[in-house]
């Protein structure tokens, strides 16, 4: 059975607007495999990606799955111009991919600290892949293909294993670097947020 909650649903005229609330770490759906968009003019895919955006939207997150506000879909929304909870990482377009694939193109890993919406309060130090190639469908079935390095790869595998039910301390290889934002990065201004 699935529980969904609506927190905030306000109707003005065509308008919809719909926050969810999102899902934490305990929460079998989140370690379940999305099922892939087959339809995008289906309403409930039209609603998931409402939602996705109102909702990353409200916490200024900076990547959001659909599997964390309990849609199981296979569609993530990230990208930001500045972040006040990563002071230090490059804009990344924001983008709505459907059905995502990874292709790595270095077997290199670069070492950096991640947060999850779905984890809030901790942040860990996880290896990912430091240059990938990722494809997959726009909103509206618009082909996606970029090469991306960095703080942009780092996100995209971040949300992408939200698709695949894995969570980033399930990727971290020392766990003595997970810990509370609050005390690893006092200086933020919202650290108890994610
Ligand atoms: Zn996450």
């Amino acid at each position: 059975m699935r529980i969904r909650y609506r927190l905030l649903d306000l109707r003005l005229g065509a308008v919809s607007m719909a926050v969810r609330a999102i899902l934490k770490m305990g929460d079998p759906q989140l370690l379940q495999v999305a099922r892939p968009v087959t339809d995008f003019q289906a309403p409930e895919f039209r609603e998931a990606v409402l939602d996705l955006r109102d909702t990353l939207a409200a916490v200024k997150g900076a990547g959001l799955a659909a599997p964390q506000i309990g849609i199981d879909l296979a569609v993530v929304l990230f990208g930001f111009d500045r972040l006040v909870r990563y002071p230090d990482a490059p804009s990344v377009p924001m983008t709505l991919l459907v059905n995502p694939v990874i292709e790595v193109l270095s077997e290199s890993l670069e070492e950096g600290w991640e947060g999850c919406l779905s984890v809030p309060g901790l942040r860990g130090v996880v290896p990912r892949y430091a240059r990938i190639r990722y494809r997959g469908r726009d909103e509206w079935g618009g082909q996606i293909d970029r090469t991306v390095d960095g703080f942009h790869a780092r996100v995209v595998q971040h949300e992408c294993d939200h698709l695949i039910g894995r969570l980033y301390p399930t990727r971290m290889q020392d766990l003595s670097r997970l810990g509370y934002t609050s005390v690893l990065f006092p200086e933020l201004t919202d650290p108890s947020a994610d």
